[in-house]
């Protein structure tokens, strides 16, 4: 089993309690990892040796910068195969995904940012012969980053490559759920020679080494993604410290399918987009609204292809679906489908845990599954379940789908699906979410901003949103 340690001021050290938590293989149920069961004293450290490290850092010139971060993609591109089977291992993804989106994802976020910061201008303003004004962006110093278990590497590199090209040192913490790629990268971390102290990364619970990140004062900004409720603790404990926060949370988010789209097209990003990932990801359509005239023809596709979906095993290279995070989350998933059931919704594919034969009959898996018969007002509908769960809801007006999809505390991300330019602007104007996808789902270009409305989060990553959030704009006016 494999023993983590923290990396602090660039070495390898024991969490102070000498406590251990034990991390499983989602797959298998086994113990894979034991993990440093950090707390405050671990925190303390690596804010010390942040702190210390940031003058130096924030000093370097941008193409210095850019060179750590360009190196240290390289060392996880010529590690990809290696990094997809571990996240693989840790998470229950199938390998096939780590290989394709989660290892190469966490390589572009440092280009993007590491290349980014050559490019960047700094707006000047001659007033009237009078001054010049110009703004500086000036790094904000040891900055928290908090990471999720579902993509572990891509989120972590995600806050990471932003905050240190901008200058800042970092306290990271991953999830203690999946937390071996983020321990790997410290070690690609120290190979290229990054300076001590830069980034520094503890693991452990969030209620005790995220909590000490968060309340720790010398910690200027915390860039969290997670739940929404662990948002709201942390948005509570962080205000009264006037720290900046970018806090990217759940959704419960809607594809909107009329009647004159490509059906074809509009079944297949369906069935990618509630199933990814055993739908553990924060933009998985989870509600999906068909128009009338075409319900039942896309329910019958639509099922054909989910009931078709190969679960099992994430090594092997037909699997789609592998395992979800843990015992715990397979049982919440299982929940909502009896809640579901009770509220009156049918189960029209899968619905039940899955028990692979072989090495992972032990796992935590859950079918692909759709439920149709529902208000849209009911607990299924409203909140997140984070699973391969899905609902299906027939609509007849264009006002009644913008109602419904609008109606939940959420608002992260939306697909709309029509070849009705017109329609498509005005709904997705309509649409209270913070991305809104016409005709695809999930295509990501670094550039825009990414984020959500409503209890979906707080502030905006990606392109510039995220440099700036890690920096204090300053306004320098120069009289003549
Ligand atoms: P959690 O909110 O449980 O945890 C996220 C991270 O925060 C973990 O590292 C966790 O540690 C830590 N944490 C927990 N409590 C605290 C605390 N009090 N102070 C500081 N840190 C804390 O989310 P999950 O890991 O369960 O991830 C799933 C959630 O993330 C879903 O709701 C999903 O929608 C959301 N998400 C949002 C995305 C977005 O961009 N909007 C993207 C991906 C996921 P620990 O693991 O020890 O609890």
């Amino acid at each position: 089993m494999l023993e983590l340690k923290n990396y602090i001021n660039g070495t390898w050290e024991a969490p102070c309690s000498e406590e251990y938590l034990e991390s499983l293989e989602p797959a298998t149920g086994n113990p894979l990892a034991r993990v440093p069961s950090s707390d405050a004293d671990d925190v303390s450290l690596a804010v010390a040796a942040a702190q210390k490290a940031f003058p130096n850092w924030s000093s370097l010139t941008r193409q210095e910068r850019m060179m750590f971060l360009w190196k240290i993609a390289e060392k996880i591109e010529q590690q990809q195969e290696a990094l997809a089977l571990l996240e693989s291992q840790d998470t229950g993804k199938p390998l096939s995904l780590a290989r394709r989106m989660d290892i190469p994802r966490a390589v572009s976020n440092l280009r993007f940012f590491a290349t980014a910061i050559a490019h960047e201008e700094n707006p000047c303003y001659p007033t009237d012969g009078k001054a010049l004004n110009y703004v500086l962006y000036q790094p904000l110093g040891v900055v928290g980053c908090i990471s999720p278990w579902n993509l572990p590497l891509y989120l972590f590199t995600w806050k990471i490559a932003p905050a240190l090209a901008a200058g800042c040192t970092v306290v990271a913490k991953p999830s203690e759920l999946s937390p071996i790629t983020a321990y790997k990268m410290a070690e690609l971390c120290h190979e290229v020679g990054l300076p001590q102290g830069v980034l520094n990364i503890v693991h452990g619970l969030g209620s005790k080494a995220g909590n000490a990140i968060v309340v720790h004062p010398t910690v200027k900004a915390i860039s969290f993604t997670g739940g929404t409720q662990t948002g709201k603790v942390i948005a509570t404990a962080a205000a009264p410290m006037f720290k900046k926060l970018s806090l990217e949370l759940g959704g419960k988010n809607p594809m909107i399918i009329f009647a004159d789209c490509r059906l074809e097209n509009a079944v297949e990003t369906a069935i990618t987009a509630a199933f990814t990932n055993q739908g553990q990801i924060c933009l998985c359509a989870s509600r999906i609204f068909v128009e009338k005239s075409i319900y039942e023809v896309f329910k019958e596709q639509f099922l054909s292809k989910a009931r078709a979906l190969v679960v099992g095993d994430p090594l092997d290279e037909k699997t789609q679906l592998g395992a979800v995070i843990s015992a715990a989350h397979q049982q919440k998933i299982l929940s909502y489908i009896a809640l579901a059931e009770k509220e009156g919704g049918k189960i029209l594919c899968g619905g039940s845990a899955f028990h692979p034969v072989g090495r992972c009959a032990n796992g935590f898996f859950v079918l692909p599954t759709v439920i149709e018969g529902l208000s849209t007002t009911c607990r299924t509908n409203q909140e997140e379940i984070f699973g391969p769960v899905v609902t299906i809801q027939p609509f007849e007006k264009e006002e009644d789908v913008i109602a419904w999809a609008n109606n939940t505390p959420y608002g992260l991300a939306a697909s709309i699906w029509t070849e009705n330019l017109t329609r498509a602007h005005k709904v997705a104007t309509a649409l209270q979410s913070g991305i809104v996808w016409v005709n695809t789902w999930l295509l990501r270009d670094l550039r825009t901003p990414f984020g959500g409305v409503k209890q979906s989060g707080i502030g905006r990553e990606g392109g510039w949103e995220a440099l700036r959030f890690f920096t204090e704009t300053k306004n320098i006016c120069l009289g003549f």
